[in-house]
C-alpha cells in the first residue's frame, strides 16, 4: 500500500453512459478538466509523462490502437504525455488502487452498467492525480481496429482516446466534435482531437 493512500480523495469518471458530478465552485477556469471541491483543476501537474502499464488481459493485437491514441494526444499538446513501461503485465484482472496506472480488458462487468463501454478511475490528492486505471468493457461490447464487422462494433482507438483524455484529467463535454463527448456510437471514428480538446490540454499542461 503506498504512502498516499490515507486521506485520499476518490473519483470515478464513468466511461460512457453516466455523467460525473458538476463542480460546485469556479475558482479556476475548468479548461475542460475535472475540478476538486475547491474549484481547482485536477491533473498530473508536472508529473508527466504518465507511466502506463498494459495488463495481460488486453489483447496484444489491439496495442496499436492504444499507441495511436497516445500519439494523437501527444501531437496535440506537443509533449510526451504517456510512457508505456510494460505490457502483458500479470496479476488478477481486478483494477484497484495499487500505485500503478494500468489498462485492463475485462470480461466481467456489473450487470446494471452493461451500457458502459469503458471506465477510467482517477485517484487524486488535492489537485494532483496520483493514479488512474482504464478498464474496457469487453463483456458487453465488441471492438475493431480498422473495418467494423457489424454496426454495433466500436472503434477501439476512438474509445481509448476518450479514456486517455479522462486519465489526463479531462471531463465529459457536450461540444460538437470533441473526443470527450459522453458516448461513442457503433462504427463511429472519433480519433482526431478537436481544437477545444487541444485548448484544454494546453491550458493545463
Ligand atoms: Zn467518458
Amino acid at each position: 500500500m503506498s504512502k498516499w493512500v490515507k486521506g485520499l480523495l476518490y473519483l470515478v469518471i464513468f466511461g460512457s453512459s453516466l455523467q460525473a458530478c458538476s463542480p460546485k465552485f469556479k475558482d479556476q477556469p475548468d479548461c475542460g478538466f475535472q475540478k476538486n471541491v475547491y474549484g481547482e483543476r485536477v491533473s498530473w501537474k508536472d508529473r508527466i509523462p504518465i507511466q502506463l502499464q498494459v495488463h495481460s488481459s488486453f489483447p496484444a493485437e489491439y496495442l496499436p490502437a492504444l499507441e495511436s491514441a497516445i500519439k494523437t494526444w501527444e501531437d496535440s499538446v506537443g509533449k510526451k504525455m504517456f510512457r508505456i513501461t510494460a505490457t502483458n503485465v500479470g496479476g488478477a484482472a481486478e483494477p484497484r488502487q495499487d500505485g500503478t496506472n494500468l489498462v485492463y480488458w475485462l470480461g466481467t462487468w456489473e450487470n446494471e452498467k452493461a451500457t458502459e463501454q469503458a471506465r477510467t478511475t482517477v485517484y487524486y490528492v488535492g489537485n494532483e492525480i496520483r493514479e488512474a486505471d482504464i478498464r474496457v468493457n469487453a463483456k458487453n461490447h465488441k471492438y475493431y481496429l480498422y473495418d467494423p464487422p457489424t454496426d454495433t462494433h466500436l472503434h477501439l482507438e476512438s474509445l481509448l482516446l476518450h479514456e486517455l483524455g479522462h486519465m489526463l484529467g479531462l471531463a465529459h463535454r457536450a461540444d460538437a466534435g470533441t473526443v470527450m463527448a459522453t458516448t461513442l456510437g457503433g462504427r463511429t471514428v472519433r480519433n482526431k482531437v478537436s481544437a477545444k480538446d487541444q485548448e484544454s490540454l494546453i491550458c493545463e499542461y
